[in-house]
């Protein structure tokens, strides 16, 4: 196997606590739900472009962006310095004075966005912005019932958790009233797996209409690509379809950007125009604001003039560091062309995935679009049994090739390819080549 490409960057010596001592720290203090990777735990010190690095200096292809959420690269120096100055100034008042940053920040957001979606909620987390965006769904229509679909991830509160769609992020208490899953349209998986099903996925949102509910729905909420299920992507017309069908019950369409969004998919800006509509609501987070706490609900001035009815207050959203970050984002990402580069990169990489297909049978597919990528491994081809051990073998010994990738699909046999957009082709090459080493050997 080829060296990592090179990269004209020193880490700094690491002089913290020694690994052994954060594992313990974290077993002691930290709440044991939350886990970490690897057989061998990783510690991670340093980030510089698309390479992480440990505390020895080792330096790894980051091929998860710490789940899809470092957009323009670890440490970008423009987004540094924005961040910085802004720390320096003022780090925090809330919304109830004026700054210049909430507003310039909402107006170049909005100008982003397409049709009337115009104004800003700013948040912390996809979760939050999640929650909100049912909250104005319900505030607005009066309706209640929301649809979501199956295989879904919206977030881990109470209210996103019922929209979550993996009976492993949902936890035994009474969170789901008022909320139906759809079948997800999975050419994969799925009850069809032709191009031309959108349609009759989209029908299942009918029937659940006609039959679980009282014939008007709040809203209908759908990733555009989803993400935590393994990079399904949905067959064309899909969207426009449900879309249609959520309308006609006086539902608002509500699109998770939270993966999605700002290039990834290459082809366009929001994932939702890979599927030519325009929702009622756009929700995003990570790679929004590069790895700060940063996220948003975007929706028409008409929408967005419910949430006024009554006191509605966030104590961080909005905050002048977070939205100076997410400012330098906007602009690294024009700057820099990091939405082509996400369609070029991820072109070289789905057509070295289908090459490794050809020669590798665990390889059950490969999907995505741009740097929103799955390869879904199966022991058998034609009965599709999910190689959840495989999959865990090449996920590690990626990691020992030097190359961090993530996983996911409810059986956990999906791994996933989610860089920064600032990915080059070598860095391509070499995790092509290190996946090839690492299926050969599963
Ligand atoms: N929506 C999607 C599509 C996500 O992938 C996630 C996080 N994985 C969330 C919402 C929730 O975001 P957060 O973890 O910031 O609450």
């Amino acid at each position: 196997m080829k060296p990592l490409p090179t990269f004209d960057y020193l880490p700094k010596p690491y002089t913290g606590p020694s690994k052994a001592e954060v594992l313990r720290l974290r077993h002691e203090f930290v709440n044991p739900a939350i886990f970490h990777y690897y057989r061998e735990p990783l510690m991670i010190v340093e980030g510089r472009g698309q390479y992480l690095y440990d505390e020895t200096g080792r330096r790894y292809l980051d091929a998860f962006g710490g789940i899809v959420t470092v957009s323009v690269g670890h440490c970008h120096p423009h987004v540094t310095a924005a961040v910085q100055k802004q720390n320096e100034t003022l780090q925090h008042t809330t919304t109830i004075y004026l700054h210049p940053n909430i507003a310039l920040y909402g107006q170049a957001l909005a100008g982003k966005l397409p049709g009337d979606l115009k104004v800003c909620y700013f948040v912390n987390s996809g979760s939050e912005a999640n929650d909100l965006a049912l909250l104005m769904a319900r505030a607005y229509t009066g309706n209640f019932d929301v649809i979501a679909l199956r295989n879904g991830y919206h977030g881990g509160s109470q209210s996103t958790m019922a929209l979550t769609s993996h009976h492993t992020w949902k936890f035994n208490t009474p969170h789901s009233f008022g909320v139906h899953h759809a079948v997800a349209p999975d050419l994969y998986r799925g009850r069809w797996t032709t191009a031309d099903s959108g349609p009759a996925y989209a029908a299942e949102i009918e029937q659940i209409i006609q039959f679980a509910t009282p014939g008007k729905i709040a809203g209908f909420i759908a990733e555009s690509i989803q993400g935590v299920g393994g990079a399904v992507v949905f067959p064309d017309g899909y969207l426009s379809e449900a879309y249609r069908h959520v309308r006609a019950a006086g539902g608002l369409c509500i699109a998770d950007e939270v993966q999605t969004g700002f290039g990834r998919t290459g082809s366009h800006f929001w994932g939702f125009e890979t599927q030519d509509v325009i929702p009622d609501i756009v929700t995003m987070a990570k790679g929004i604001g590069n790895g700060c706490p940063l996220a948003a609900v975007v929706t028409t001035p008409e929408i967005a003039r419910c949430l006024a009815e009554r006191i509605h207050f966030n104590t961080f959203g909005g905050n002048p560091v977070t939205c100076a970050q997410g400012m330098a984002v906007l602009e690294v990402i024009d700057q820099e062309n990091l939405q082509a580069n996400a369609a070029a990169m991820g072109e070289r990489l789905l057509e070295g995935f289908r090459n490794l297909q050809a020669k590798h049978p665990l390889i059950g597919q490969v999907r995505g679009q741009g740097l929103m990528l799955g390869c879904e491994l199966v022991t058998d081809r034609s009965t599709k049994e999910p190689a959840k051990a495989a999959c865990l073998h090449v996920f590690e010994r990626c990691r020992e090739l030097g190359v961090l990738v993530g996983k996911g699909g409810l059986h956990g046999n999906v791994l996933r390819i989610k860089p920064p957009m600032c990915l080059h082709a070598d860095d391509v090459d070499f995790l092509l080549d290190a996946f090839d080493e690492a299926l050969a050997s599963a």
